[in-house]
């Protein structure tokens, strides 16, 4: 980010101008602004997603590959996933503290609004599925499918097989794999230029198909989802921040706002990914070995938000259907949003989908529940922009927190 010259110069300027004038625009013309400005961020979303399967690829390798194999590895595995489990935990507990308090679902008479359709999206039949599909049987048809895990997987061996390689032998392939996070470090940084017009289109667009009259029937519902995460979002991720990494929490939010606003306007870790990756390393400060290894797969496994979600919506729709939820099967609702977050893709809308998984582990099955999925749908999006955006600054505090137990020294903390 330009932090130097005048104020309209720089990029966050510009990016919250973008914000104000997309809010404005959006409201204002009622829909008419996505063919006015929708084509910017359709074009900003595609250059960011052209990034992402050779970003993926090339950091992973070299991060495992700078990491070593064995020992090592190992510790930066257990860490990372340990991370992982505690804030995704964390976050489905706050909800459900929220959703049990507030009961936005008791009573609420749903049946005013009409059920829409819900969007085709990539949905799993089981949770063994999610495992088995972190292994490619082609890994380059997941590479050009976009499969975020198995291409994760497969970069893995790649790398700690270059550590297997007997010494001057593996200088090409290692300095092939270096250069090309680097080249791709470079187009990412000219992406990053038109944050403020992609944001301008996302978000003028994103108002506009929104509107107010949806939130009506579903405010309490939405703001408990917002209540929790923000608590998540404020108190939880700043306190890890603190305890465990003993870093001032604003200066690291304030480093990662350009991803922050990208993950709020594209609804996607996956696509933000490009934006997290040079954030964590060129304005935290954290080693490309930590940020290799730990950012490509937290936007595919470690969704704080998402997790929150699955759990507060669930039982909102127990509540709208008139049940009473036993402690075993709120544990249960514990375990499944856990795991519905993990198997997650880190796009849009990819969140509701998965709550079927996390409502059929305890019995809430039928043509009711997709109902009131779908009626969830009408105001999906502003949620799922603010859970992306709980996901990557989860991911990001991660990178931190584990770069300074690793006793890095090169974190920015002014
Ligand atoms: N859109 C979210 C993400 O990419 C996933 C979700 O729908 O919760 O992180």
């Amino acid at each position: 980010m330009q932090t130097s010259g005048p104020l309209y110069r720089q990029l966050w300027f510009q990016t919250l101008l973008a914000i104000i004038i997309g809010v404005v625009v959006g409201f204002a013309t009622d829909g008419k602004s996505a063919q006015w400005f929708g084509w910017l961020g359709i074009i900003f979303v595609r250059l960011l997603k052209m990034v992402i399967v050779p970003l993926i690829l090339t950091s992973i390798v070299t991060g495992v590959a700078s990491v070593g194999g064995g020992k090592s590895l190992g510790r930066l595995g257990v860490k990372t996933l340990s991370y992982y489990l505690l804030t995704s935990l964390m976050a489905i507990l706050t909800g459900l503290a929220f959703v049990n308090a507030i009961k936005p679902g008791v009573g609420a008479d749903l049946a005013g609004t009409s059920g829409k359709e819900l969007p085709t999206l990539q949905t799993v039949d089981n949770l063994a599925e999610i495992f088995y599909r972190m292994i490619p049987t082609n890994p380059i048809a997941a590479m050009s499918g976009g499969d975020m895990l198995a291409v994760i997987f497969f970069a893995i061996l790649l790398g700690v097989g270059i550590t297997q390689l007997p010494s001057g032998k593996d200088d090409t392939i290692r300095g092939i794999f270096e250069q090309g996070f680097d080249l791709m470090m470079v187009i990412t940084t000219g992406i990053i230029r038109l944050l403020p017009l992609g944001v301008l289109g996302l978000i003028s667009t994103a108002v506009a198909s929104a509107g107010i009259d949806t939130f009506k029937a579903l405010g309490l519902y939405a703001l408990t989802i917002v209540g929790a995460l923000s608590v998540h979002y404020l108190i939880s991720l700043p306190l890890l921040l603190w305890v465990l990494g003993r870093m001032k929490p604003w200066v690291h939010y304030r480093n990662m706002a350009e991803a922050m606003i990208t993950a709020f306007s594209t609804s996607s870790s996956s696509a933000t990914l490009p934006v997290t990756l040079r954030s964590v390393r060129e304005r935290v400060g954290v080693s490309n070995k930590v940020t290799s290894f730990v950012l490509p797969m937290g936007a595919t496994v470690n969704m704080d938000g998402t997790a929150l979600y699955e759990c507060v919506g669930a039982i909102f729709i127990a509540q709208v259907l008139g049940f009473d939820l036993s402690t075993a099967a709120q544990a249960t609702i514990v375990v499944t949003a856990l795991l519905a977050s993990i198997g997650a893709a880190g796009i849009p809308s990819a969140g509701l989908v998965m709550i079927f998984l996390v409502t059929e582990a305890v019995g809430l099955t039928g043509p009711e529940v997709a109902t009131i999925v779908g009626i969830m749908l009408a105001v999906d999006r502003p949620l799922d922009m603010y859970r992306t955006m709980v996901n990557v600054t989860s991911d990001s505090a991660g990178a931190a927190i584990i770069a300074k137990s690793e006793g890095e020294t090169g974190i920015n903390q002014s």
